[in-house]
């Protein structure tokens, strides 16, 4: 079935690519994707499906779908957010690409051999730092589906090894302003709070369960040099490869926010600013088939077999139902600096090389739906490996 998968997808590639380098040339942060869902939208129309643009809560996100009578349920995702200031330096446009070429190549493999099944296709915005997936999973986007995949640019061509669980909190230290010359002994020192705050991260890094991160840095720190400074936020992330974990990271870190508060007589308070992702639940089978389908495309995968201390909101959708967030390579020889969130990684995005690259794992994503879909035993073994990694 590979051949019809990149024979469809290869009747597309000239339309292909100039969707994802009208993506990439428009770039758009979390939340604001409405060129580029219209421009998915389009794009898809034009192969004859219907697409609603603003679904599952999330104005900007659209979904798709081709069924053909009763059978298992394959989901492709697909982001097209951009960062702020450098554009498409994660290569999102790539991302829709891919899932849309997948979508294409199985919808019309089940059609054209009759096959009993449906492909949905969710565009799914606001990775960045948001969490789109988090909010459309929480209304409804995986109801009814059996598994989902999606593929993401990188350096070279990886199997999804897992990612961490992510919660980013903001810490507000309030204190009480003075002349930092004329009376500091009226003021409370917010910002004091922030260092002491910092330095008790730095420590507590050495006794760290080794499956946790802390980060952050100040993003609130006062206004002028000769103001004691009355109101200073911080913020941090908190991730680990084990979601057991993450209750204890969360009671540490309060504990040395309250520490602050007492060293300095400041007051706190901690919020998230952003919605938490959970770590990514890689699936066997499914990264397998994957990278065995990749080679038979001349491009040899690298079998990840720990998780990555990256975040993704895919993480949510793979502890929900089995899937899978692989990786294919963005050049042919990647230099050390091409590193995701750089503008070299953003310029890479839009060459022949990594166009063609995302197509191929397009074609792989459609292979793994296919026998998804289609093989009772694949099926099954896919269910298997994710309910023995709960
Ligand atoms: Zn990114
Ligand atoms: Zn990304």
């Amino acid at each position: 079935m590979l051949e019809k998968f990149t024979s469809v997808i290869g009747q597309k590639r000239s339309a292909l690519k100039e969707l994802t380098l009208a993506i990439w040339s428009h770039p758009e942060i979390a939340w604001q994707e409405k060129f580029a869902a219209a421009a998915a939208k389009e794009f898809l129309e034009k192969s004859g499906f219907s697409v609603t643009v603003g679904c599952f809560g999330v104005e900007t996100a659209f979904t798709c779908q081709y069924a053909n009578g009763d059978g298992p349920v394959f989901a492709i995702a697909s982001e097209y957010d951009a960062l702020p200031e450098i554009g498409h330096g994660c290569g999102h446009n790539l991302i829709c690409i891919a899932g849309i070429s997948a979508f294409l190549a199985l919808a019309s493999a089940l059609k054209e051999s009759n096959t009993p099944g449906k492909v949905v296709l969710l565009g799914t915005p606001a990775e960045e730092g948001a969490g789109g997936k988090v909010r459309m999973l929480a209304n409804g986007c995986l109801e009814g589906i059996d598994a989902v995949i999606m593929a993401h640019p990188s350096a070279k061509n990886y199997t999804d090894g897992g990612s961490t669980a992510n919660k980013g909190l903001e810490v507000t230290f309030h204190g009480r302003a003075a002349h930092a010359a004329g009376c500091p002994e009226k003021g409370i020192n917010a910002l004091d709070a922030a260092n002491l705050l910092f330095n008790a991260v730095g420590a507590y890094r050495q006794q760290m369960p080794p499956a946790a991160l802390i980060h952050g840095f100040i993003n609130n720190g006062g206004a002028a040099a000769n103001i004691i400074p009355d109101l200073v936020k911080c913020r941090f992330y908190l991730r680990t490869f084990d979601e057991k974990i993450m209750p204890e990271l969360e009671r540490r870190f309060t504990n040395m926010v309250r520490g602050a508060e007492l060293m300095t007589d400041c007051t706190a308070e901690i919020a998230p600013f952003r919605e938490a992702y959970r770590s990514r639940r890689p699936n066997t089978p499914m990264n397998e088939l994957f990278a065995e389908t990749m080679e038979k495309m001349d491009m040899p995968v690298i079998r990840v077999t720990s998780p990555g201390k990256g975040s993704s909101d895919f993480g949510d959708f793979s502890q929900t139902i089995p899937g899978i967030h692989p990786s294919f390579a963005i050049s042919p020889a990647p230099t050390p600096d091409l590193v995701s969130h750089s503008t070299v990684f953003r310029d890479a995005c839009a060459t022949d090389y990594a166009i063609d690259s995302a197509l191929k794992a397009g074609a792989a994503m459609a292979q793994v739906g296919w026998n998804f879909i289609t093989d009772e035993n694949f099926r099954n073994e896919v269910k298997e490996d994710f309910a023995r990694r709960n």
